[in-house]
């Protein structure tokens, strides 16, 4: 993890300490079997792919600043929503991001995903699952999981055809949404959408990318995205 974790800093992806040491803890070789360390995604079946480490580190980076909103905020009121979760991978590192206080919520939809992702968190974190540092569940994320909300980060794994509202909604103020957006992979940008602290909404177009679809499970596995 190291190396590939100063390759990512040579290259300017990973810029904070903090990014660095919270991908320092989680091992990538426990969510993936081959080539762990390189900087691609790969296959994870169900026709997904767990996100390649440079995209891992964008999350973290663009996430993390919002975080110092709040300072007065006791870490263990810490929510944060990640849909899409597929591995388990950033799951686990966005629990690390809050020093394993306050609750993560990962939401995958396919069944068997969800499972390789908990046994994934298992090998070396299992202790979050079991004091519901991370809660995993097995849901359409598109309408996000209002019952442990707000949240103050949001993270999505797949692109949407737009910013769902509802998701925006779950949003605590403050907090800071992180999603790719579009359905052409040609056209598809990552957005980050913050709401401050009187709950006005902004929206701003970041990196090009290159994300599977927030879809219906029928739909992925047909192999419609
Ligand atoms: N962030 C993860 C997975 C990225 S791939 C990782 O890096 O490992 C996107 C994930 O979103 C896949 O696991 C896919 O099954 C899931 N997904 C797609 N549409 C979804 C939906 N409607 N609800 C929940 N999960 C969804």
């Amino acid at each position: 993890m190291k190396g590939l974790l100063n390759k990512l800093r040579q290259e300017g992806v990973v810029r904070s300490q903090w990014v660095y040491d919270t991908m320092l803890k989680v091992d990538r070789a426990d969510f993936i079997e081959k080539n762990p360390y390189f900087d691609n995604s790969q296959y994870l079946g169900y026709n997904v792919v767990i996100s390649a480490p440079h995209m891992h580190a964008y999350a973290l980076e663009y996430l993390s600043p919002a975080l110092t909103n709040f300072r007065n905020f006791n870490p263990k009121n810490f929510r944060i929503l990640d849909i899409g979760s597929g591995s388990g991978y950033l799951t686990v590192c966005l629990s690390k991001l809050i020093d394993d206080q306050g609750i993560v919520v990962g939401i995958e939809h396919i069944p068997e995903l969800f499972l390789k992702g908990k046994r994934n968190i298992q090998k070396h974190h299992k202790n979050l699952l079991d004091d519901k540092k991370i809660i995993l569940l097995n849901l359409d994320g598109r309408n996000g999981y209002k019952e442990l909300g707000p949240y103050q980060l949001i993270h999505v794994g797949a692109a949407a055809e737009k910013i769902p509202q509802v998701l925006v909604d779950q949003l605590a103020k403050g907090g800071r949404m992180f999603i790719p957006i579009g359905l052409d992979p040609d056209n598809q940008y990552i957005y980050v959408v913050d709401k401050d602290l009187n709950g006005n909404v902004t929206y701003k177009k970041t990196i090009s990318v290159c994300y599977v679809l927030l879809t219906s499970k029928e739909k992925q596995l047909r192999g419609e995205c």
